[in-house]
């Protein structure tokens, strides 16, 4: 049976800290699925469509990454993709409550559902893409924040914001 995960999120854009855990979520998995939240409740920056291709673009060249979206439920969806792990990162205690609760109404919701974990790369625990926003709005240099590869269209698409 292949081990399948999905990594859920906003992806507000990607930033190095998501590249991280994808990384490193992909080595232990046959494939990890990428899944962008479409959530109409809240306001994003970049479209779902951008913020697959910004995706897509920075983990090109690893070969067991699918991106995706969803809407709704995310155990839906994992029983869509027959998937049975469920990736978080974890950056601070502040993370941990919501998380906690999530992971606990997840497996209510569908038993065979594990979360998995991963603990933050130290060098990314204060980074999230909400920050990435604010300083790159602000015209400050967000070159060590996002993967290099997307660091052009992101920088492109906070400046044309102003
Ligand atoms: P945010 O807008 O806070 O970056 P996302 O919804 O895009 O949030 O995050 C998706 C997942 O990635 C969540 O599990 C989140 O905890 C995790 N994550 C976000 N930033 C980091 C980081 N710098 N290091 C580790 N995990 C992270």
């Amino acid at each position: 049976m292949k081990r399948v995960a999905v990594y859920p999120g906003s992806f507000d854009p990607i930033t190095n800290g998501h590249l991280d855990i994808i990384k490193r979520a992909s080595r232990i998995f046959d494939k990890l699925i990428v899944a962008v939240v479409r959530n109409p409740n809240k306001v994003s920056t970049f479209t779902v469509d951008e913020r697959m291709d910004l995706i897509r673009k920075a983990v090109s060249g690893l070969p067991n990454i699918e991106i995706d979206h969803f809407e709704g439920l995310l155990v839906d969806f994992m029983k869509a993709k027959d998937a049975h792990v469920i990736i978080k990162g974890l950056r601070a205690i502040s993370d941990f409550e919501y998380e906690f609760q999530m992971a606990l109404m997840n497996r209510k919701l569908d038993p065979n559902i594990e979360t998995l974990f991963m603990m933050t790369n130290y060098k990314y625990s204060y980074l999230s893409s909400s920050v990435v926003k604010e300083i790159g709005r602000l015209g400050g240099c967000i070159g060590d924040l996002v993967p290099d590869v997307v660091l052009q269209d992101i920088q492109k698409k906070l400046t044309d914001l102003k």
